[in-house]
């Protein structure tokens, strides 16, 4: 990734609009960098990837103009970066909405920092191709558990006695041994086991979700598979 400006929202227009244009100044000190450093014998990793960073918080105008600059780079790939900082989930989706008509279809995009499911969700519905983000095992670590109908908090009360897995579904090594009730046992009693099944599932969680995601991208299903993820949301965990 290039050294770009996160730009905190909300901010003036001024001073993002500024900051886009510093952004893609340090991206192409980046490239001409890394072509550099390519051409020589000696260097280590060569033939990486470099992707630029969009930027511009949530103005559209400027997202616009700042991602049709890049994309004259023709770079790897492009990043979408200043986002998940404090604007609404809508303004996300509205920003995602605008700019990425105007990234390269033909090259990968990131969206960065993001985010829950539904992020995860929307994002590939708007052509998003690839996530990072801390939410999964943050989550996990403070029993904040991810299943098919929704995030459940393994340390309420009604759990206490409850034998069923977090997903039934879930293929995952603590789904497949162990119940709510002991889980919520475990976190209770500040065991740092019970930090590492909840980690264990979330992540295993996320990359179900991500290859579900894709599975029905190849099926050409993307839609009814995105209304089926929202309708299981609805019902809500307590219709297992
Ligand atoms: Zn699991």
């Amino acid at each position: 990734m290039a050294f770009d400006e996160c730009v905190e929202i909300p901010s003036p227009k001024k001073y993002v609009a500024d900051s886009c244009e510093r952004t893609y100044r340090w991206l192409v000190r980046c490239r001409d960098e890394l072509e550099r450093l390519n051409a020589l014998p000696d260097t280590v990793n060569p033939g990486q990837q470099l992707f630029g960073i969009n930027q511009g918080t949530v103005f559209k105008d400027l997202r616009i103009e700042h991602m049709e600059k890049i994309a004259q780079l023709d770079l790897p790939g492009y990043g979408i970066g200043g986002l998940s900082v404090g604007e609404t989930t809508e303004e996300m989706y509205e920003t995602l909405d605008a700019v990425l008509p105007h990234a390269p279809d033909n090259k990968p995009r990131y969206l960065m920092g993001v985010g829950t499911p539904e992020n995860i969700v929307e994002g590939v519905w708007r052509g998003v191709d690839f996530f990072d983000c801390v939410m999964p095992a943050r989550n996990g670590r403070h029993g904040k558990l991810y299943t098919r109908f929704g995030t459940i908090n393994i340390k309420n009360e009604k759990y206490t006695d409850d034998e069923s897995p977090i997903d039934d579904r879930c293929g995952c090594p603590v789904c497949r041994r162990y119940s709510r009730a002991y889980l919520r046992h475990l976190f209770k009693a500040e065991e740092v086991l019970a930090l590492r099944f909840g980690v264990l599932h979330n992540l295993w969680y996320y990359n179900q979700l991500t290859e579900d995601i894709r599975s029905a991208l190849e099926r050409g299903e993307y839609e009814k598979w995105r209304s089926e993820f929202y309708r299981l949301r609805e019902a809500g965990d307590d219709v297992r």
